[in-house]
């Protein structure tokens, strides 16, 4: 993809956050994580030399390879994908920044164990399945604040810094407002104790989501498709 094409589309998207967030609050600040799971390396790095900094992947895989053949630059990897058991070690050892699937208590126990081990730390954020669809993963929005608050108690080694959530596959407008509610109900309470990341919205309901409450974006094909 040409560079000016890429730079249109950000600022596009700039202009659309502005908008968005603003209605909220003028204190109201967003942050986009680019979503890098559909290109390669060389998007990345000229989505780097026109300002964009955190990048998310889906696939340890991807984030390894990407990570690694960039690692002279200075950006900052988020993790978003379903992590399997067997590649624990293995995102542990790539570093991200911030690990934003982490979708059970289960895999927060091992996540935890295997950090031990290391002794490492590891920033992290709850997902929460708003959309209430069996297809996406993470805890049931009822027990978000409960399992937000064991992971703290129980696994000193993770981080927590928010929740995830993606919105409701739906062309009702007004259910896709709903699943991002929900998760924005978990956040509030969290925030009481000290959570800052609000993740939620993808390139088809980012406005949305930013509306709802939303201050990390996580946008792909807007971008770069
Ligand atoms: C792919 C993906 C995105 C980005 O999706 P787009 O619709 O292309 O913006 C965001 N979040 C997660 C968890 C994803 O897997």
């Amino acid at each position: 993809m040409l560079d000016y094409r890429l730079r249109d589309r950000l600022d596009e998207v700039f202009s659309n956050i502005e908008e968005a967030r603003k209605e909220v609050s003028l204190h109201h600040i967003v942050k986009i994580v680019a979503v890098t799971k559909y290109s390669d390396s060389s998007i990345v790095e000229k989505l780097y030399s026109i300002g964009q900094r955190a990048f998310g992947e889906n696939r340890v895989q991807d984030l390894e390879e990407k990570s690694q053949i960039l690692e002279e630059l200075p950006l900052e990897w988020h993790f978003i994908g379903n992590l399997q058991k067997n590649k624990i070690n293995k995102l542990i050892s790539l570093k991200p920044s911030l690990f934003q699937s982490l979708d059970s208590l289960e895999l927060a126990e091992q996540l935890n164990s295997r950090l031990q081990n290391s002794n490492m730390k590891m920033s992290a954020l709850l997902q929460v399945n708003s959309a209430r669809e069996s297809q996406k993963s993470g805890v049931e929005p009822e027990k978000g604040y409960d399992t937000y608050m064991e992971i703290r108690e129980r696994f000193p080694n993770i981080n927590l810094k928010g929740i995830m959530a993606m919105g409701r596959h739906s062309e009702n407008e007004s259910e896709v407002r709903q699943s991002f509610q929900e998760a924005y109900r978990v956040f509030e309470r969290v925030q009481k104790d000290g959570a800052t990341i609000c993740s939620m919205g993808m390139s088809g309901d980012y406005k949305i989501a930013i509306s709802e409450g939303s201050n990390m974006v996580r946008l792909g094909s807007v971008l770069i498709k």
